[in-house]
């Protein structure tokens, strides 16, 4: 977890290799249903291009159908989901009956200035049609209303660990597999 522009995508696929696990980004999955004009890509579209969150029953149920593929079966790394409270209940009864569990929620803390500016190189370099500035605003608003509070959540539950995203992405790559190894282990 993380806010917009945390680096959570470069460092999923990071993570995911390192346990030889699947990445499983919702992003990623939305935007290449957009880039098909799937239906779900049409739906998704609507919402992505303002900065908003797509429907928890939309995806929810992409999550559903990704997490039964063969290529889950030994675990998976969750990438952008769950964002809000539903996503995490329904979570929890989809990998209840997959016979999965939480092993751990990574948080990649950043400031909110160097994200903003992660965000408009991004969009020079991608051209991702919500890394406009206002659109941007919109996502970290989005995020701090409906993603955030989710931290307190896993917290409770004792999977919460924090790690510090700033600084070179091998560097913050070494402290995400210290965090999670320490965890592995035990
Ligand atoms: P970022 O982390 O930079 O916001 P993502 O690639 O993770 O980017 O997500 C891009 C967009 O996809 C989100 O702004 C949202 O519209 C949609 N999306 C991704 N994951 C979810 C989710 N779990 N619930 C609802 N919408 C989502």
């Amino acid at each position: 977890m993380g806010p917009p522009g945390a680096g959570k995508g470069t460092q999923a696929k990071a993570v995911a290799d390192h346990f030889g696990v699947p990445a499983i980004s919702t992003g990623d999955i939305f935007r290449a249903n957009v880039g098909q004009g799937t239906p779900l890509g049409v739906e998704a579209k609507r919402y992505m291009d303002a900065g908003e969150y797509v429907p928890d029953e939309v995806t929810n149920n992409m999550v559903r159908d990704r997490i039964a593929e063969p290529d889950a079966d030994k675990g998976f790394l969750l990438d952008g989901y769950p964002r809000t409270l539903a996503q995490v209940t329904e979570l929890d009864s989809m990998i209840d009956a997959t016979g999965h569990r939480l092993d751990a929620v990574l948080v990649l803390t950043v400031d909110q200035d160097a994200v903003v500016g992660r965000l408009l190189k991004r969009a020079e370099i991608e051209g991702r049609a919500d890394d406009t500035e206002d659109v941007i605003r919109r996502r970290l608003e989005v995020y701090a209303e409906e993603t955030e509070p989710l931290i307190a959540v896993y917290a409770e539950r004792g999977l919460v660990v924090s790690v510090d995203g700033m600084g070179e992405i091998d560097d913050v790559q070494q402290r995400i597999f210290d965090a999670l190894d320490t965890i592995a282990q035990s």
